[in-house]
This record gives C-alpha cells, structure tokens and sequence, in this order.
C-alpha cells in the first residue's frame, strides 16, 4: 500500500514547524499532529465544519495520547484556545472531554463541553521553553474532536468561527498560499477512489492514459474498504478483468474481510503506473471557463497543502456529486413525485414513491461489531445515547443500522447523521451489556465513517428510472448491465410494526428486474461538457438507483468512463461526442459485440 508515503512528508514539514506563527501567535492543526496516538483523522465534514479534525475514537475506552512539537515565537503567558464540539449537549457530562498537556503539564480545562464547533477558552498558561510539546488527553473514548489549538498572546483576541473568515485566517496564519500548487497535466482526473473511481482510473490507465486519482482517504473503496466494510455486490458484466482486481469476496458487512479485499485492491492500483494516486487529498473546489472544468482543487486531509489538477476531462466518483455540483452541473436530490417518471407501485404506495417529491433518500449507515472475550468485560453507561437507542439491546449491527431521518439532509447533516448513528450503538450496546450473557462480549470494531447509500444525483443526457429496470430496455448505447432487483429503502419508524420506535433501522423493498442496461448518456453531464460521473451519483432517478447503486455495478461504470477519457483524448472530443461519434468503439473497449 502507498498509504505513508504521505505521512513521512507530514512529519518533515512538521518538524520544520508546519505549526506557524504570526508575531504571537501560534496555530497548531491537530490533524498536522506529528503522533496521533489513537486519535482518528477525520475529513468527512469539511464542508460544514470547516477542516479535518481528530476524533478520539475508543469505542469507550480513552485513547492513546497525540502528541507534536510546537515552538513558540517567544516564552511568555498566552492565552489557549481549542477549536472543538460537544457532539451531544444535554443533562449529561459531555461524551467527548479531553484535555490539553503543554510542556507535560496538564490544562486544568476540560475541553469538548461547549454545544456546536466552537473556538473553547482554555485560559492562560505561561510558556517558559520556547519549543515544547502539546498533547491531547482524552477522557472518555467516546468521539472526542479537537479541530485546532491556538496559543495568542493577545488576552482580547477571539478566534473567528465563520466558515470563510476562519478558513482564510488559518492558512494565513499557517503560511497557506490563496493559490494551490498545480500538479503536472493529466489526461483525466479522478475524484473519488471507491470502487467506481478505482475502476475508471484502471480503465483509463489500460489505454495509455496518464490519470491523477484524487482520493480524501488513506485507503481505496470507498464504502468496501476497510474503514467502512461493505461488500461488494451486482454483476461484472463485461468488466470481469478489471473489477476482480477491485471486488469483494461476500464477507458480512462490517466484517475483517474488508482488510485482505482492501490490501488486495492498493495492490491492483499500485500495479497500474499510468495512475497517480493522490491519497489524502480532498478535492474542494473546481475552476471552469463557461461550461468546461479546467481544474479541480484540493487540499492534504493533514498538512493542509493544496494542489490544483488540471486536465481535458474530469469523472467525478465523490459518491455526493461534489466536482458536478461545483461546476454548475444539473443535478437533483430526493425521491421524484410518483408521476414525473411513472414510478407508482400501487403495492407500497408512498413508501415506494410519493405523490408529490420530497427530500427522503435513503440513509447513511455505521456498520460495527463486538466479539466474545475470555474475561468479562465493562462498558461505561452512556446517558447521552439513550433517547436515540431506547430500549434496544444488540452486540452487532448490519446495512439496516441506517438513519435517514426526512428533515436531515445526507450531505449537508453528514456529521449529525453519523453522530446519530454512534448514539444508537453505543446505546444499543449498552443496554445489550445488561443481559448476564453478554458479559465478556466486547465491542471490536465500530466505523467512523458514514456509509452513504444516496445523496446528490447528477443530471446526464439521460436519467436512468424504474421504467428502464422493468421493461429491460437495451440501448444502442448500453455500457452497464445488472440484474440486482430494485431496492429502495425507508426507516422502519415511518410504518407501524416491529421496531417502530427507533429511528435508526431501515428496511428495504425489492421490485423484481431481471437483466437490465444502462446506458452511457446517463454517464456525463448534460451541461458540463468534460464531466462524467460514475458511482451512485450517475444519472437516474431515486428509485432508478435502487437497483445498481451496488458496488460491481458501480464498478462497470467507472470501466464504462475511463475507456470514454481515452477515446475523448484520441478524437480530440468530448463524451457527448464519443456517444454520438464513437459508441461502437467505446462498447467494443467495454467487451460488447457489435448489435
Ligand atoms: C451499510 C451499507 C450497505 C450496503 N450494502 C451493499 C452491498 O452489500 N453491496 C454493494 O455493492 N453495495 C452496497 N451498498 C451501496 C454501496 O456501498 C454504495 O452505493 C456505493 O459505495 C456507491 O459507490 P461510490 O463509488 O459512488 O461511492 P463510495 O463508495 O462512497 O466512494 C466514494 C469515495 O469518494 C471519496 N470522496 C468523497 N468526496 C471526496 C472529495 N471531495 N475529494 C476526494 N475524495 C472524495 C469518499 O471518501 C469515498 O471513499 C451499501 C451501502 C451501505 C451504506
């Protein structure tokens, strides 16, 4: 795996003092940490809160201390502040406290208390070494996060907490340059490294393409890597070669068996020397001239570095549309009224589609698990967790552990969502704990990443919808095929029956197929002229993605869109030009026989 090549260059520029100062001040970027003990690098709500931030993820059990070096303009007294959330207020100790320890001595705050990200005061503290180390004492276990520490001599002086003062202080104060660093040119640029992206940079690589693989995690897979554990599902259907390099064996979701298939695919990537992987990196903003996309920024999840990646032609695998959405590309969210496409099932009336369209998709999942030890084993009560799990005892979790909660949007409420999720385990496993038989089972793996299902679907020439599934409509451009029946989900809580009361559980309806296709319109924008998409953003409608949402199918895409980068570069066009100018040749790339 290339995973730490990145760091070593973390830890030179910290020792270097990536933790900058202004005449006297000194930010510390606690993602930038030099040792981040047992304390996560969490990207995932950039977008809302405004940086990656450290999580203190010891599913009950305080983590290891993260530690870096700091060195101070000059000693003196300063006044501390930490940027941090208290992810559930209420009647209840704060879950998430942790202290600070600068020059080993341990801040008498307690930090993590205050509601919403907000800039905590510490108080002061005199600095008698210029160089010393700052640490991060967690107390809880339980998702603690601590965005940055500021030192400032200026006892009047607060932070700004506004999204776009504060990211433009921050680098100012970090030595950020406005303007990112542009990269070599590519031949396309990949966002997004799940298996779709994964699959589209190894398509593209295949035919002589020289591809940048823009991906915001350490590890490739999106939802079926190891940090989220979904296994892959769907047909190969022409893309058998390159998928299996990617896939999954059929592991229960949430299970180790994500790690070898995780392993098995960096080695695939790593293999393809036509692909540049830039890992940790998280695109988040594009430039574009009228209506093509000349470039897309993004910026290291720990040193906080940007680049700038230009090329002909972009495919945008974020899963949540970013790059399209950024570019100005029609895109939609939500379930459509039943009538827009003709998606009534009189068999389940709303639940299957609504008369007039609203904003419920499906949700987002934390897959997590315990095991049986040999000793007993405790876990702390959790007050704070309990109006979300109730009465719910279990000691593992599935893809129904899902939360799509109608008034909560799946991008823009990311952290709420997943937050809601660590509420419902940790709740559910502590009430589960109560029962004698569960004494020496101990919590062995809890996810911190979200794992969305849907959220941001982008607009192509054409939108895949129920109608295509049933009646197995073949196209002339067909590049995809599936036969996964349709599979829309809702929460359990919006019908009455078993399990009503918790908001959390999902369940699923399926609408039999058979084989069906998908075409390759539905892979580029209809008014970004260089963009594809491939993964659950494609085309289609909310229960036209019901069916191949999965990840094989996803896969096929991604195949479908990297051959079409090659044939934009070979005919100088762009994809709507490969669909009308050179679909033959593209399907024959792909593995179909002339129809
Ligand atoms: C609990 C659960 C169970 C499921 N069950 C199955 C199943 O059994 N089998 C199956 O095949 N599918 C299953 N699915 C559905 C499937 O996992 C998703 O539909 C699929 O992952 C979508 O693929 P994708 O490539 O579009 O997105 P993802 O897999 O989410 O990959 C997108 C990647 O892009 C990265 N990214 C996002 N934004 C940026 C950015 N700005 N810059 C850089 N990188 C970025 C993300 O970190 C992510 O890793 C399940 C989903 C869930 C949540």
């Amino acid at each position: 795996m290339k995973k730490r090549n990145i760091s070593v260059a973390v830890a030179v520029l910290l020792v270097c003092g990536l933790s900058v100062y202004a005449v006297d001040q000194v930010l510390v970027e606690a993602e930038n940490f030099q040792e981040k003990g047992g304390w996560q690098v969490d990207q995932q709500f950039v977008h809302q809160m405004g940086s990656p931030y450290l999580l203190a993820h010891g599913m009950g059990i305080p983590v290891s201390n993260a530690k870096t070096a700091v060195e101070f303009p000059s000693t003196g007294e300063y006044t501390v502040w930490v940027r941090t959330k208290n992810w559930v207020p209420g009647k209840w100790e704060a879950p998430g406290r942790f202290q600070l320890i600068v020059a080993g001595k341990v801040l008498e705050k307690v930090f993590g208390t205050e509601e919403g990200w907000c800039w905590q005061n510490g108080g002061s503290i005199g600095i008698t070494d210029r160089k010393c180390t700052v640490e991060l004492k967690d107390l809880t276990g339980f998702e603690g996060r601590c965005d940055a520490i500021l030192f400032t001599s200026d006892k009047a002086f607060t932070p700004p907490n506004s999204l776009k003062e504060m990211t433009a202080w921050r680098d100012k104060l970090l030595g950020i340059p406005v303007e990112p660093e542009t990269t070599e040119k590519f031949d396309v640029v990949v966002v997004g490294g799940g298996i779709a992206g994964c699959a589209a940079c190894l398509a593209a690589e295949k035919q002589g393409l020289k591809v940048a693989l823009v991906h915001d995690r350490p590890l490739l897979g999106g939802n079926a890597s190891s940090e989220v554990r979904v296994h892959t599902e769907g047909i190969h259907g022409k893309s058998a070669e390159i998928l299996k390099g990617l896939d999954t064996v059929h592991w229960p979701n949430g299970a180790a068996g994500a790690i070898p298939d995780t392993e098995k695919r960096h080695k695939t990537m790593d293999a393809a020397k036509g692909v540049k992987q830039f890992l940790c990196w998280r695109a988040y903003a594009v430039s574009t001239e009228g209506s093509t996309i000349k470039s897309v920024d993004a910026r290291h999840i720990e040193t906080g570095e940007k680049k700038r990646f230009a090329a002909p032609i972009f495919i945008d695998s974020t899963g949540d549309g970013w790059i399209g959405v950024w570019a100005g590309a029609e895109h939609t969210y939500g379930r459509e009224s039943r009538n827009k496409y003709g998606e009534e099932w009189d068999k389940h009336g709303d639940l299957w589609s609504p008369e007039k369209p609203d904003n419920r998709v499906m949700g987002t999942s934390v897959l997590w698990n315990s095991k049986k030890v040999d000793q007993p084993s405790a876990f702390p009560e959790v007050p704070w967790a309990m109006d979300v799990a109730k009465d719910k005892a279990a000691i593992n979790g599935e893809w129904f552990w899902e939360y799509s909660s109608n008034d909560k949007h799946q991008i823009n409420d990311a952290e709420e969502i997943r937050d809601h999720m660590f509420r419902a385990i940790y709740g559910s496993f502590a009430n589960a704990k109560k029962n004698p038989s569960n004494d020496n089972v101990r919590l062995e793996w809890v996810s911190y990443m979200g794992g969305k299902r849907e959220s941001v679907r982008l607009t192509g020439d054409y939108i895949y919808t129920q109608k295509d599934a049933i009646s197995n409509t073949c196209f002339p451009d067909t590049v995809v095929e599936e036969k996964r029946d349709i599979d829309v989900h809702y929460q359990k809580n919006l019908a009455s029956g078993k399990d009503c009361k918790y908001d959390f559980l999902s369940t699923a309806l399926f609408r039999r197929t058979g084989l069906y296709f998908i075409p390759f319109r539905c892979l580029y924008s209809k008014n970004i002229s260089n963009l594809m998409m491939a993964g659950r953003c494609f085309s289609c409608s909310h229960v036209g993605l019901g069916g191949p949402r999965v990840m094989n199918t996803t896969g096929q895409m991604g195949v479908a869109t990297g051959y079409a980068a090659a044939l934009c570069k070979k005919y100088n066009t762009d994809p709507r030009g490969v669909y009308k100018n050179h679909i033959e040749e593209l399907r024959k790339l792909i593995g179909y026989t002339a129809q």
